[in-house]
C-alpha cells in the first residue's frame, strides 16, 4: 500500500519548480513533467529580478515579500540559484519624474520596500557605474537578483534523491482522475494533478478556458537583450523613469503630470529595466506586446530605443549586444486576483497568469497552493 501521496506537477517553469520544492517540503511524492528538453518559456527568458519595489500596496506586495523571504531562504540552501540581495534603483531623468519618486518614498508602505530617495550623487555613490545625467533615485534594498538560467536546473539538484522524479521531454495530452498520460503514451498515477503550464492555453489545457475566461488572462509578449560582460559592476538593478508609468506602486499624483513617453516607447510600451548577470553581461529590455497574434519578429526601434535609455544612465556606451530574444508570460487581467489558480476539476489544480511579478512571486504562489 502506498502511504505517501503522489503529486504529478506538469511544466518545468518557475512556478511548476516551485511547486514542487513546497510539495516536497510538505512530504509529497513528486513526480514533475515538462514537454521540453529543458524549460524554455518565460521562467528562463526574464530578468531574474526579485521585484518589490513596484507592487501595488496591499495584497501584491504581500505576496512579493513573502516570497522575497523565500528566495532569500532558498539562495542560502540552493548557491546555485545565485540569489543576490542587491537592490534596485529607479533613477529619475527630470524634476517630473523624481517628484513621482518623492511620492513614492513617502508612501505609509515604504519601510516595508525599504526605500530611501537619493540625490543624484547619492545615487551614483550607491551605483557608481551610473555616471550618465540623472536628478536623482529610488533606492529599493528589498529587490533582489537570480539567475534565470540557473534556477530551474539548481532546483532540480536540489530536490534530486527519492520522492522526487524529473521527466523532461514529456507532453502532458490527456487527464483522467488521478493519472496523466505523456505524449509517449506512459502514465503517471497520482492523488493530485498540479498545472502549470504557463502562456501555453491550448492542448490539455484548452479543456479548462472557461476557467481561464474568469480571470481573463491573457498572454503578453516582450522583448529583451544581453549584453557581452561590462568591464565594471553595475552594484544594483537599474530602472528608468517610464517604469514609474508602468508599477502600480507609482499610481501617484505626481504620475499624471508626467510627459508622454517618447513615440517609440509609446507604441512598444518600453521600459527600461537593466540587471549584471553574475559572468558580467547585463540583461536589458522591455517591451510590452499584448494583441494577438504576436509577431515573430524582434523589432530594433524597440532595441535602439533601450540601448541610447542604457547608454544615458551609463553615461557610456553598452558592450556588445550578444543575445536578443523575445518571450512571452501569461497574466490575468480583470477583477483583483494577483494570479490564477483554480480546480477545473477534482483532483487538478491549475495554477498560471502570475504576469511580469511570476518569477518574484512563484515561490509564495506555490506555498499558497499547499496552505
Ligand atoms: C521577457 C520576460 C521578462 C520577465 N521578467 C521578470 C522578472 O524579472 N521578474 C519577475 O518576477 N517576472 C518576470 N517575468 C515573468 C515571469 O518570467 C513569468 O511570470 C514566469 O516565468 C511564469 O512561469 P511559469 O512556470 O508559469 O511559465 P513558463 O516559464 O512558461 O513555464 C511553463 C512550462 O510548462 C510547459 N508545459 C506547458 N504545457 C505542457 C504540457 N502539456 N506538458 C508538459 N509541459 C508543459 C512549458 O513547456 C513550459 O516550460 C518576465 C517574463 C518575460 C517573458
Amino acid at each position: 500500500m502506498r502511504l505517501t501521496q503522489r503529486i504529478v506537477v506538469i511544466g518545468g517553469g518557475v512556478l511548476g519548480t516551485m511547486h514542487a520544492v513546497m510539495a516536497r517540503r510538505r512530504g509529497y511524492e513528486v513526480v514533475h513533467l515538462e514537454r521540453e528538453g529543458e524549460a524554455r518559456g518565460a521562467s528562463v527568458r526574464n530578468f531574474g529580478l526579485v521585484w518589490v519595489s513596484g507592487r501595488r500596496a496591499g495584497a501584491e506586495l504581500a505576496l512579493a515579500l513573502r516570497a522575497r523571504e523565500l528566495w532569500a531562504e532558498l539562495g542560502a540552501a540552493v548557491p546555485g540559484l545565485r540569489f543576490r540581495p542587491a537592490g534596485s534603483l529607479t533613477v529619475a531623468a527630470d524634476d517630473a519624474e523624481l517628484r513621482v519618486l518623492k511620492e513614492a518614498a513617502a508612501l505609509p508602505d515604504a519601510v516595508l520596500r525599504d526605500f530611501e530617495l537619493l540625490d543624484a550623487g547619492a545615487v551614483r555613490t550607491a551605483n557608481p557605474a551610473l555616471r550618465g545625467e540623472l536628478a536623482g533615485g529610488l533606492l529599493c534594498r528589498a529587490d533582489a537578483i537570480v539567475e534565470p538560467r540557473q534556477v530551474l536546473p539548481a532546483l532540480r539538484g536540489y530536490l534530486a534523491g527519492d520522492g522526487y522524479q524529473w521527466w523532461p521531454g514529456r507532453e502532458v495530452t490527456e487527464i483522467a482522475p488521478n493519472a496523466v498520460r505523456d505524449h509517449t503514451g506512459a502514465w503517471h498515477h497520482c492523488d493530485l494533478v498540479v498545472l502549470c503550464p504557463g502562456a501555453v492555453f491550448t492542448g490539455v489545457v484548452g479543456r479548462y478556458h472557461r476557467s481561464l475566461a474568469r480571470d481573463g488572462v491573457r498572454r503578453v509578449r516582450l522583448q529583451m537583450m544581453q549584453t557581452a560582460p561590462l568591464a565594471e559592476r553595475l552594484t544594483t538593478a537599474v530602472a528608468d523613469g517610464d517604469s514609474l508609468r508602468y508599477y502600480p506602486a507609482y499610481d501617484l499624483p505626481a504620475r499624471t503630470l508626467l510627459p508622454p513617453q517618447p513615440p517609440v516607447a509609446a507604441r512598444t510600451r518600453a521600459q527600461l529595466l537593466m540587471v549584471q548577470r553574475a559572468d558580467s553581461g547585463l540583461t536589458i529590455g522591455d517591451t510590452h506586446e499584448y494583441d494577438e497574434a504576436f509577431a515573430f519578429d524582434v523589432d530594433s526601434d524597440a532595441y535602439d530605443h533601450l540601448q541610447a535609455r542604457a547608454e544615458a544612465l551609463l553615461g557610456a556606451a553598452i558592450p556588445r549586444v550578444q543575445r536578443r530574444w523575445a518571450g512571452v508570460y501569461s497574466e490575468v487581467s480583470t477583477g483583483s486576483a494577483l494570479y490564477h489558480r483554480s480546480e477545473p476539476e477534482p483532483g487538478v489544480v491549475l495554477v498560471t497568469g502570475p504576469g511580469g511579478r511570476g518569477m518574484t512571486c512563484a515561490p509564495a504562489i506555490a506555498e499558497e497552493t499547499f496552505r
